[in-house]
């Protein structure tokens, strides 16, 4: 046991950092360990088991609108996991003084999976122990032309591996599905954002498609939430919001996937999934230093920096869990205002297509 603790420690400090928080936390926190993910490492005289944890707070009324935040789903991007770490230690010390959390949680049920990935980011590898990408690994195919990092099936020792065509999904995911399934169950109102790092320059707000290029179902309502946080938060321009295919395209995205399936499932409900991916490019180009380490591309290594990182997000975590709330007042409910955001939708991130539409042709 003590051994454990020690090599948690050393190895996977954002996990003793989480375990150190329910048991601080734990009269706020409804926990459970929705898988356990065994895995042999070379340096280890046997194989070694972590949990997948889920953690809620908040309300637990059946009907109550739900935020979830996922970190670590790549195991080398650590800060995704640390962001959600320091947002629950915030609201940890905020529940011992401020009964206005209390009141906001008594409508809202906020659900965190802070590190779906324990076995990769135990091993610093974006892929899991199986070397599997878990964000290529869902059964979803494209629908347009990928590069290899859209996912491949030709080696595990490649980046972006999807596994064997036709194997179930990794235990992480069937975990994550399985977790998202039944905190979503008869929910009308929810959101999802998970937490990543070492695209562009940017800190990115993506929503999906990541499967096609073209504009995904609720993107109305995407532009609805976009509208609401840069009018709310002028100055807190820090973020891009777009559809992730604008960046690339993927096969076997977790978030295709668990929408298509919540749509499904509920038709009449609406279900945002967002990621962040935090522009981990502009960390390298203020200290090139980092180039000398693969860690680096992912993560922000200078202390004034890793906090500046900490505090940054507090500010979109904190809106999130208002906006579900609120969902019903500034989501369209109506054909007609649905019909209106989605055409600012088209003009604002597909505007081309405006352009290709029959009426505006000039033949
Ligand atoms: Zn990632």
């Amino acid at each position: 046991m003590i051994q454990r603790i020690y090599q948690i420690k050393r190895a996977l400090p954002e996990l003793f950092e989480l375990e150190k928080l329910i048991d601080t936390g734990h009269q706020h926190l409804r926990v459970s360990v929705a898988a356990d993910i065994s895995f042999d490492d070379a340096q280890l005289p046997a194989s070694l088991t972590l949990p997948f944890y889920v953690l809620e707070t908040g309300s637990d009324a059946p009907l109550a609108p739900t935020l979830v935040l996922i970190g670590g789903v790549h195991g080398i991007e650590r800060i995704g996991t640390q962001v959600i770490l320091s947002f629950l230690r915030t609201l940890l010390r905020r529940l011992e003084w401020d009964p206005a959390i209390h009141e906001q949680l008594a409508q809202v049920r906020l659900v965190m999976i802070p590190l779906v990935n324990p076995g990769g980011m135990w091993r610093n590898t974006r892929a899991n122990p199986n070397g599997v990408d878990l964000m290529r690994n869902a059964p979803v195919e494209a629908q347009h032309n990928t590069l290899l990092v859209g996912g491949q099936r030709l080696s595990k020792h490649l980046p972006w591996y999807r596994g064997k065509k036709g194997a179930p999904m990794e235990t992480e995911n069937q975990a994550l599905t399985e977790t998202m399934r039944r905190v979503l169950t008869q929910q009308k109102h929810c959101i999802s954002l998970d937490c990543h790092s070492g695209f562009g320059s940017k800190d990115r707000i993506w929503f999906p498609y990541a499967k096609s290029l073209d504009p995904w179902p609720s993107i109305a309502e995407a532009y609805a939430l976009t509208q609401l946080f840069e009018h709310t938060y002028p100055s807190h321009d820090v973020y891009l919001f777009e559809p992730q295919a604008h960046a690339y395209t993927t096969h076997g995205d977790i978030w295709d996937y668990l929408y298509d399936d919540y749509c499904a499932r509920q038709p009449d409900g609406l279900y945002l999934p967002l990621t962040l991916e935090m522009g981990s490019w502009l960390w390298l180009r203020k200290n090139p230093r980092h180039l000398l380490r693969y860690h680096s591309f992912f993560n922000p290594m200078l202390p004034h920096r890793h906090q500046r990182i900490l505090r940054r997000h507090l500010t979109l975590f904190d809106f999130l869990l208002s906006a579900v709330r609120s969902m019903p007042g500034w989501a369209p409910d109506n054909t007609h205002s649905k019909t209106l955001l989605h055409r600012r939708a088209i003009e604002r991130w597909y505007p081309a297509t405006l352009n290709s539409s029959p009426g505006n042709s000039q033949t």
